[in-house]
This record gives structure tokens, C-alpha cells and sequence, in this order.
């Protein structure tokens, strides 16, 4: 009798705590994202810099994703994306199909890059390489990276901390950064018997939107190993939030077309500063500079499934001669680092190297940065504050850093 009472306290305890549980009850009653929110991309009179949302990561029937690319693109379109970077499995048939130049002047517009499979199944995101290369693939993980660079290409670890498929090989060096988000990971976490036995329900009430909210979390794994390639500010890595998305989920063996691929997009972005001259115009420079933009850090990631990031800035101020620095980019200690254009019902944390050295629940904050090291901003939503307690506190907002040293 007692050990039955206990299995069943212990079964209800597993449900309360499981992940997302009382978010989503604090989200269901309380927490209304604004999915209206102005769209980022659009740059307000007078302003350089736009903000450019990217759907990255996802995979078409060129590879294992269940639609083509028509279809990828147009849940892209309806999810918001600026623009989506489409990743098929081991091949660039897709760039020399013509896809990227078909789609280089609608909005969102496409740009293709590939997921290589190396040993022991892990994956590097290989961006930016020539039309005719092809990836070989279970090649060693150094290996596949100096290929990409070889090329000229941008390698970035894939599904770092991937239940199945994670990467093993953190010795290797080239890398140009990590998917410090990748939500289909962040699923694979999360969905389980228990688990299931509220999501099906809430995927009944609320859909689909409400069921990737629930699962939001702060990807701890990843965001402690990247802080730890770029503690002490020397080594520049950049992080982004990636989907991985299929609109295919296997339980057991049946596949069922869930989440759609606009549902996932909607789930997280990763923004691009571009000046406002490169984004105008010529397809050829915008991709260039979106490039660029990953290759410095000039980005941050977001859950926009909780609310459309608003016009922020996080910039190092030279007092001297006045110049800014942004994301990214290196600064000397002593510099003022500046956050500011976040609302009411947002928690700011500042961190250098992973560690919390300044928090503000204002809007914004100023920081003397005199120690060297990386620093980087993470914002939260909440849903209710009682004097010094937060309640339904979401992570939302996650930049890269900008480099003391
Ligand atoms: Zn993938």
C-alpha cells in the first residue's frame, strides 16, 4: 500500500516538474506572446543597422525533410523569417539547382549551405562553399572542418549536445562556432511518456505554438561549453539558434508531418545586423554580408515563439574617440558597455566568461567591462513580479559577445 502511494506521488511529481509544466500554465492564463510584434527586418527612418531574422537549419526532400523547397520557403514566409538557410543532408544539389538564385529577391529570401555527416554521426553545418563541392561523408571531424575552410567556408558544429548524435570531438580546432540552440535537440530532451501526457492535451487546446512554448529552455549544456571557448575573450566563437526542422517526427516507427515547418521556424531565430546599404538591392551583397555578419558574431538567437525580440542595442562605447563596437567585435578593458530597448517584464544579465557580473530589470543596464572576457547578454521574459520574485520567467534572448581583451 505505502510503496503504491509512493509510485503514485513520485508519478504526479514527474508530471508537475516536468519541463515546461508550469510555464505553460503561467503561459496559458497570464503570458500572451505578441506574435504581431513590428517585424525586426524592417529598419526604422534614419537607423544603419537592420535587424535580419534567420530561419537556419532545415532539410527538404533533397534530403530527409518532407517538403520541397517551395514548400520549405513558404513556411519560412508565413513563420516571418527575413530569410532561411536550408541545410540538406550531404549535398549542395539544391545551390546548383538553382534554388538560392530562384529565391534571392523574394522575401523571405533562400540561402543554401549543407549538414555534413562525419564520424560517428555527428554533423558540422557547412556554409557558404562553392556550388560544386561536395561534402564526403564520416570523414573525421577535423578533417570535414579544414575541408570547409579550405574551401573558403564557414564550419559550424551542428547539434552540439544531441542525445543520439552529439559531438564528441571538442579538441578539434577551425570551427567558427556552435548551434548553441538547436530546438530539435531541445525536443528530443523533453518528449517523453510524461512529458506526453500533458503536451498531447495542450497540443489539443492551444496547437502547436503552444507545445513548442512549453518546451523552451535554456540550453545549459551548450551555453556552459561555449562559454568556456571563449572565456577570457581571446578566442571568438559564435553561437546561433538553429531548427533542424523536418515537418516529419518518428514515433516508433510511424512518421507523423508534426511540427509543420512554419510552426518550427516560429520557434527560434537567429538575427543578423547588416548595415542598411547591404541589404538593399543587390542579392549578391546581402548574402555576402549576412555571411559576414555570422562570421564576425554580429548576431544574436531568440526563442521568437515567446514575442518578437525588440530593436536592442548591446554596443562597447569608446569614450575616447566615441567609436561603438557591437556584437562580435573587441574592445579594450575599461570600456562602457551599454544594453538598452528592452520593456517592462524582462530580466537583463550580463555575463563575462559564463559568470552573471550585472542584472536589471529596467530596460537596460551599463556595465564598466575592466576585467577581460567575453561578454555576452541574456534576456528573460516574465509573466508576474511580486517585489523581489519573478514568476514564469522564460529564457528569451541570448547574444553573442563582445570581446574584452
Ligand atoms: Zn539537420
Amino acid at each position: 500500500m505505502a510503496s503504491s502511494r509512493s509510485t503514485k506521488l513520485r508519478i504526479a511529481a514527474s508530471v508537475l516538474f516536468a519541463t515546461g509544466f508550469f510555464d505553460a500554465i503561467a503561459g496559458r492564463f497570464l503570458f500572451e506572446p505578441r506574435l504581431t510584434d513590428p517585424r525586426p527586418g524592417i529598419p526604422l527612418p534614419g537607423e544603419e543597422w537592420v535587424d535580419l531574422a534567420g530561419a537556419i537549419h532545415a532539410h527538404s526532400t533533397y534530403s530527409d525533410g518532407a517538403g520541397d523547397v517551395p514548400t520549405v520557403l513558404a513556411g519560412a514566409r508565413e513563420a516571418g523569417a527575413d530569410f532561411l538557410l536550408l541545410t540538406d543532408h550531404n549535398t549542395q544539389q539544391p545551390l546548383r539547382d538553382g534554388w538560392e538564385e530562384k529565391y534571392a529577391l523574394s522575401r523571405p529570401f533562400l540561402l543554401i549551405g549543407t549538414e555534413v555527416t562525419v564520424e560517428h554521426g555527428a554533423f558540422v553545418l557547412a556554409l557558404d562553399m562553392p556550388a560544386a563541392w561536395e561534402p564526403t561523408k564520416a570523414q573525421k571531424p577535423q578533417v570535414a572542418i579544414d575541408e570547409v575552410r579550405a574551401q573558403g567556408g564557414l564550419p559550424l558544429v551542428s547539434l552540439p549536445f544531441d542525445v543520439k548524435h552529439p559531438w564528441r570531438d571538442w579538441n578539434a580546432t577551425g570551427f567558427e562556432g556552435l548551434e548553441v540552440i538547436n530546438f530539435s535537440t531541445i525536443a528530443r530532451r523533453h518528449i517523453n511518456l510524461l512529458s506526453l501526457a500533458w503536451l498531447i492535451p495542450l497540443y489539443h487546446l492551444r496547437g502547436m505554438q503552444a507545445v513548442l512554448r512549453a518546451l523552451v529552455t535554456r540550453p545549459d549544456q551548450a551555453m556552459a561549453r561555449w562559454d568556456g571557448l571563449t572565456a577570457g575573450g581571446e578566442r571568438h566563437f559564435v553561437g546561433i539558434g538553429a531548427l533542424d526542422a523536418h515537418a516529419l517526427m518518428k514515433i516508433g516507427k510511424k512518421k507523423y508531418p508534426i511540427p509543420s515547418y512554419a510552426d518550427s521556424f516560429r520557434a527560434v531565430m537567429t538575427h543578423f545586423l547588416l548595415r542598411r546599404g547591404d541589404t538593399e538591392g543587390d542579392p549578391e551583397r546581402r548574402k555576402r554580408a549576412v555571411y559576414d555578419a555570422l562570421h564576425t558574431g554580429r548576431c544574436y538567437f531568440s526563442y521568437d515563439c515567446l514575442g518578437r525580440p525588440p530593436r536592442f542595442e548591446f554596443t562597447a562605447r569608446n569614450k575616447t574617440d566615441g567609436s561603438v563596437v557591437r556584437m562580435g567585435g573587441d574592445a579594450p578593458p575599461g570600456t562602457e558597455l551599454a544594453i538598452s530597448g528592452f520593456g517592462a517584464r524582462t530580466l537583463i544579465r550580463l555575463f563575462r566568461d559564463g559568470g552573471p557580473v550585472a542584472g536589471s530589470v529596467t530596460g537596460g543596464l551599463t556595465h564598466r567591462a575592466d576585467v577581460p572576457g567575453a561578454y555576452r547578454i541574456e534576456v528573460s521574459r516574465y509573466t508576474l513580479r511580486l517585489g523581489p520574485f519573478f514568476f514564469g520567467a522564460r529564457p528569451w534572448i541570448f547574444t553573442n559577445p563582445i570581446y574584452i581583451s
